[in-house]
């Protein structure tokens, strides 16, 4: 290890009277310095200020009491038919106490000898042992940990751990929360020395922030929970600056460029052109954004417009109707971003029907085009004789040149912003819209991407078929054969979805996905040769071929994991099946499931679950009321954080806690703050942590 890294260390083994082994494990948490031990936050905390030990207790009492104890013995006897469990325990100077609890086996089984509970209820004296009957009782997560302090020989005198709020600290590879809530008591008065105030005094003024120092202490050990509280808004509204900071720096960046098409006048009537050309009459909603994009166009800034609309609201003729009006107002050229070749097939055809009797010029970039056909069209591009191009980002390439480009449209995917504006860039900063894959709740929306204008809207075409969505059991899924076989015999095709596993487990995805391959084979022999499979270990060109079997019909049964998730047309498949549905999110499973419905034909979707516990079905009994993505990722939200609806775009920062990124007042408040200091202070530099989180995140997105 490096020279730095060692003293760091060095310092910190004095500064926690430890060990070399304790401090090998911080280290491997990235720990290394005092500054960094402090920055080990609580994950809970205890209200010790109210626990009593037995001694302690005020009998006749009409209010509650909580007192702490450790099981000893769980006895159950019965009497007059009845169940009694008798359950001792010492509190922690060593008095003796009772639980009684008559017939409730349920509250009896939560209780667990030497394990610790904070007990709640009212004691009585019984037979000379004090005795709670009922009690609610609460594991509790810091336990005394007797051979830390020899161990490290710390002498601390005080008496800290009962009588206040005490933290409970993650557990680390075998260091147990108590020992830390110890090690960081040795460190309090050093906060002042280390941490200094960065913000500027009026900003914290303005924003009735805690100060630093102050926000470290109470996190450790908080004087009160109203206080905790606020140091904990502070350590957020910290984080989510440097997110909005960020955003407003690279949208800083990006319009700096002026456009070719500022400054003129609108001429609705090329709008009018290509909406008469349309099969359908378009929502109010469709010509709302149209409209919004339209202005935007003239604006001398550059667009960055981020699309939220559900999955099927029609986003592809809002983005087309635009790329035409870029075309014939300014000459301009458009490029669609797809993240896979099929669904780059797919804009192909959509958009090449709709443009070319407009005469535009619609060509498609993919991977698979052979070389020869490759240069010509980048021939044509540079010479302007194509007008909209179709693209995979696999395929980004440098020796792409356009002749004049002014209209990017990002579709279905999360990732890889930065690379994408640092290369158009190059070619004047043109307007761009990204459509979002996934419904994201609008405090959601503006704490992670505000450096965009966003369009939400959720209103469907007319005459769509709601998806009939019902929760079964792994038996009725059986049952369901026939029905599956009926639809496919009417020409119709079905998905069998199975979760997906976290990134790391890859291999277990395949796993998963062939099981229920191999399953499906032989629940639907009748169906031999016709069953195909997907998964994410396969190479993109095995995907795209699988799915191009699918949409061709030579595959009627997809097995597939959640790579499907992105906007594929497959307007015949009206069934799916999704395996082992508790595993998703509603944000999730709401996009899976809208790969079905796509056409007029009722389409069903099964969400399959083996689990029987309460909050589960209910959870996805939610599938079965709505069929409105913004109203399931806001209850995402509310069940399960942000993460799950991050997750499917980006994994940082998925840890901000609920309350925060659903509070849509308080990051207005941040957004403020970041455009006032940005405004002040344009360079930032000295906001510590902010260099390295740019890093970071750069290279997460470059990645
Ligand atoms: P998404 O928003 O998921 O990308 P698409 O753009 O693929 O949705 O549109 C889904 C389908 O709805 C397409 O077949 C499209 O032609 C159709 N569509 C779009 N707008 C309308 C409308 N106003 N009325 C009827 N159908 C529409
Ligand atoms: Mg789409």
């Amino acid at each position: 290890m490096e020279d730095g890294y060692a003293s760091f260390m060095m310092e910190l083994k004095i500064a926690l009277k430890t060990t070399p082994k304790y401090i090998k494990i911080l280290a491997a948490e990235w720990i290394v310095t005092v500054k960094d031990f402090l920055q080990y936050f609580p994950r809970a905390y205890e209200d010790r200020s109210s626990i009593r030990n037995l001694n302690e207790l005020i009998f006749n009492e009409k209010g509650i009491t909580a007192t702490k104890g450790k099981i000893l013995k769980k006895s159950i006897f019965m009497r007059w038919w009845r169940r009694i469990y008798n359950i001792s325990f010492v509190d922690p100077v060593g008095n003796k106490g009772q639980i009684t609890i008559f017939n409730s086996g349920f509250l009896a089984s939560k209780i667990h000898e030497d394990k610790r509970y904070i007990i709640v209820g009212k004691p009585t004296m019984k037979m000379n042992k004090i005795t709670f009957s009922h009690p609610d009782v609460v594991e509790t997560e810091a336990p005394e940990d007797p051979n830390a302090a020899l161990e490290d020989k710390v002498e601390i005198k005080e008496n800290y751990n009962t009588g206040r709020i005490f933290p409970i600290y993650p557990e680390l590879m075998g260091i147990k929360p108590g020992r830390f809530a110890q090690k960081m008591r040795l460190l309090m008065d050093k906060i002042d020395t280390i941490f200094s105030e960065y913000l500027p005094q009026e900003f914290i003024e303005k924003f009735w922030l805690m100060g630093v120092q102050e926000t470290i202490k109470e996190m450790h050990y908080p004087t009160s929970f109203d206080q905790q509280k606020q140091a904990n808004l502070r350590i957020f509204f910290d984080r989510l600056l440097r997110i909005q900071l960020y955003s407003l720096m690279n949208r800083n960046d990006y319009q700096q460029n002026k456009t070719k098409t500022g400054g003129e006048i609108i001429d609705w009537e090329i709008i009018k052109n290509i909406v008469t050309t349309l099969p359908f009459e378009l929502t109010m909603a469709q010509k709302k954004v149209i409209k919004h994009i339209t202005e935007n166009i003239h604006e001398p800034k550059p667009m960055l417009r981020l699309l939220q609309w559900d999955v099927g609201s029609g986003k592809t003729v809002v983005a087309a109707a635009s790329a035409y009006y870029t075309h014939k107002k300014f000459w301009g050229q458009s490029v669609f971003l797809a993240p896979l070749e099929v669904l780059a097939n797919q804009h192909y055809k959509t958009l090449a029907k709709l443009l070319l009797p407009l005469w535009l010029r619609v060509e498609l970039l993919t991977w698979s085009v052979p070389k020869s056909q490759k240069d010509k069209i980048k021939q044509d591009l540079l010479e302007g004789r194509i007008h909209t191009l179709i693209w995979t980002h696999a395929v980004i390439q440098d020796d792409v040149v356009f002749n004049n480009l002014q209209f990017v449209v990002i579709d279905e995917q999360h990732k890889f912003w930065v690379k994408q504006r640092a290369f158009f860039k190059k070619f004047w900063a043109p307007h761009i819209l990204q459509m979002s894959a996934t419904p994201i709740p609008r405090s959601m929306a503006l704490a992670f991407f505000g450096e965009f204008d966003v369009s939400i809207i959720d209103e469907m075409p007319l005459g769509r078929k709601p998806i009939i969505t019902k929760v079964i059991s792994e038996k009725e899924y059986i049952k369901l054969k026939p029905r599956i076989l009926d639809h496919i015999r009417k020409g119709q095709k079905v998905f069998i979805v199975t979760p997906l596993i976290e990134e790391s487990e890859k291999l277990e995805e395949v796993k998963a996905a062939t099981t229920e391959f191999e399953e499906a084979k032989a629940l639907f022999p009748e169906l031999k040769g016709k069953i195909g499979l997907l998964h994410g270990k396969m190479r993109s060109k095995d995907k795209d071929a699988v799915m191009q079997d699918f949409k061709s019909w030579k595959i009627c049964l997809l097995v597939s994991t959640t790579v499907i998730e992105v906007g594929v047309d497959i307007p015949e498949a009206t069934i799916m099946v999704i395996k082992n549905a508790e595993r998703f999110g509603l944000s999730q499973l709401h996009q899976l499931r809208g790969r079905i419905g796509r056409a007029d034909i009722q389409s069903y979707c099964f969400l399959e679950t083996k689990s029987k516990a309460w909050d589960i079905g209910k959870r996805l009994k939610a599938m079965e009321e709505t069929n409105d993505g913004f109203k399931l990722a806001e209850l995402d939200l509310q069940n399960r954080g942000a993460g799950e609806i991050l997750g499917t775009m980006q994994s940082w920062e998925s840890d901000i806690p609920l309350e925060i990124l659903s509070d849509l007042k308080f990051l207005e408040k941040i957004q403020e703050g970041a455009k006032r200091l940005l405004e002040k202070y344009p360079k930032l530099e000295w906001l510590p942590g902010l260099k390295k989180y740019l890093e970071e995140k750069m290279g997460d997105v470059l990645a």
